[in-house]
């Protein structure tokens, strides 16, 4: 689970009001109160019932939807971090997430299930290429083990209903296919659009041009000079590609821009 249980959340609740309503003297404001705690067991108890925590992090482990989110380097090493390797000319991956429809998803499912990177090693040259960690001041295979042992205790443990994906090896290795299967600046270029430095598309014309070559759309976000960041691939849990939903991606829909290859990094 990946926050307060919501019962201790009302015990917490249950108390509190106990304590005021010994203490207020005043009957109007006690009635406010009530209504007021009232309120905010029914909101929590809600929230149970759909299993969402406040951080977005579904309790339940149930999912509706696998994204594989690949970020564009060349506008990530820029923005985000101080990336101290040459940022890949090619998306590369960030995760493969469970989501729900609903905008929820589940996190932390196992935290007995620790990431064994020896559980992995077979695919260590692919993941250094296709997920590397670009957040890297130190040595670069512990960057890349904490980076990945993020991504597979947040979200791939949640992943498991998928057989491809219920151990280490098939949840790296499943993302790395499906990244391989679904490969996007290929995609993009057979429609004519390429990294450039100067050259704006209509957001429309990117996600149009990844249908026109694997028939899903794809979701896009931006970071706020309209530079993409981030496109992600959808699929169902039997793994076959589906729609992104509409996604809030803050790209600006006359013109985005996917940026050339830093010369300096
Ligand atoms: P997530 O919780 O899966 O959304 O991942 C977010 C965390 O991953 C943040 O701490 C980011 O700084 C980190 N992160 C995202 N992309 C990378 C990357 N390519 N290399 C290293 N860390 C990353």
């Amino acid at each position: 689970t990946c926050a307060l249980p919501i019962s201790h959340i009302i015990l917490t609740v249950a108390f509190v009001f106990l304590y005021v309503l010994v203490s207020i003297p005043d009957f109007v404001a006690m009635k406010t109160f009530l209504l007021a705690v009232a309120t905010a067991v029914a909101v929590a108890q809600a929230a149970q019932l759909r299993g969402i925590s406040s951080s977005g992090c579904s309790y339940s482990s149930d999912f509706d939807y696998i994204m594989l989110t690949e970020q564009w380097p060349q506008t990530e090493c820029d923005d985000t971090f101080h990336c101290s390797v040459k940022p890949p000319n090619f998306f590369t991956i960030h995760g493969a997430w469970p989501n729900n429809f609903d905008g929820s998803y589940p996190c932390n499912c196992d935290s007995s299930d620790e990431f064994d990177p020896s559980k992995v090693s077979s695919l260590h040259s692919e993941l250094v290429e296709y997920w590397p960690s670009l957040q890297c001041i130190s040595d670069p295979d512990s960057c890349l083990d904490s980076f990945l042992s993020h991504e597979w205790s947040k979200h791939g443990t949640c992943a498991r209903e998928i057989s491809a994906m219920s151990t280490q090896l098939g949840y790296f290795s499943t993302a790395l296919a499906l990244r391989e299967k679904y490969e996007i600046l290929p995609a993009l270029a057979k429609q004519g659009i390429y990294p450039s430095s100067s050259k704006w598309y209509s957001k429309s014309s990117v996600s149009t041009a990844f249908k026109s070559e694997h028939g899903t759309y794809p979701a896009l976000q931006c970071d706020s000079s309209g530079y993409i960041s981030i496109m992600a691939v959808c699929f169902a849990k039997n793994l076959t590609a589906i729609d992104c939903p509409s996604d809030n991606s803050n790209c600006n829909s006359d013109s985005v821009l996917l940026p050339d290859r830093k010369s300096v990094v």
